[in-house]
C-alpha cells in the first residue's frame, strides 16, 4: 500500500539526505506531520534560508551572508598567510581551534579524475589571481584532508605555485591518513599547523 502523496513527497525528500535510509525517512516524515505547525514553518524556512540568504565570498569562497566575507574584511588577520581548504566546514574547524589569524581559500573540493573532476572544477585559478592581485602574500598553508587525492591536490598547487616564489607548505601529519580537518580536534588540528612543512 502506498503512503498518502503529500507523505510519499516528504519521505522522498527526506532520503536525500545523507545517511538517511527508506526506514528513517518514513519515521521523520510522520515525526513531521505531528509536529506543531509553527515548528514545521520554521524548518522549512530555515531551509530556504541557507539557499537564498547564502552566498560564496567573492574573494575566498567561503560562505557568507555578505560578500566579501568577515574574514576577508577583517583588518586584524594576517595577510601574508592563506590557507587553502576543501569546503567552508573546514574552515569552521579551524576558526574554532583560534590560533590562525591569517586569510582562506576554499577550493571546493579536490582533484580527482575517477570522479572527473579536473582543475577547472575547483577554485584553483582564482588563488592564482588573489596572488598576482594582493603582494603581501608571503605563505600558502595546503591543508587539503589527507586523503590520495588530497595529497595529489596540495602537490598540483605547489607546482603550479612553483614560478611565483611564494613559501607553499603543507600540513603537517598529525592528521591520520583518511581523516578530515573538518572532523580534527582542536589540539590535533594545532599540531598539524604548527608542524607544516614545506612542499
Ligand atoms: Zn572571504
Amino acid at each position: 500500500m502506498q503512503y498518502p502523496l503529500p507523505i510519499e513527497k516528504l519521505i522522498d525528500s527526506y532520503r536525500r539526505l545523507p545517511g538517511i535510509g527508506a526506514k528513517t525517512a518514513a519515521r521523520l516524515a510522520f515525526f513531521s506531520m505531528d509536529m506543531p505547525e509553527e515548528d514545521v514553518l520554521q524548518f522549512a524556512n530555515a531551509l530556504i534560508s541557507v539557499k537564498r540568504d547564502l552566498t560564496h565570498c567573492s574573494i575566498c569562497g567561503y560562505i557568507t551572508q555578505e560578500s566579501p566575507c568577515l574574514i576577508c574584511c577583517d583588518e586584524q588577520r594576517n595577510r601574508t598567510q592563506i590557507l587553502v581548504v576543501e569546503d567552508s566546514k573546514d574552515v569552521i574547524s579551524m576558526e574554532r581551534m583560534g590560533e590562525y589569524k591569517g586569510l582562506y581559500h576554499i577550493l571546493g573540493g579536490v582533484l580527482s579524475p575517477m570522479d572527473g573532476i579536473g582543475p577547472d572544477d575547483l577554485s584553483i585559478s582564482s588563488l592564482i589571481q588573489r596572488l598576482q592581485d594582493a603582494e603581501d602574500v608571503q605563505e600558502i598553508i595546503i591543508a587539503t584532508n589527507p586523503t590520495a587525492e588530497g595529497e595529489a591536490t596540495a602537490k598540483y598547487i605547489a607546482r603550479l605555485l612553483k614560478p611565483a616564489n611564494i613559501m607553499v607548505t603543507r600540513l603537517a601529519h598529525g592528521l591520520a591518513v583518511g581523516s578530515d580537518i573538518e572532523y580534527a580536534d582542536e589540539m590535533t588540528l594545532l599540531r598539524a599547523i604548527e608542524g607544516r612543512r614545506t612542499l
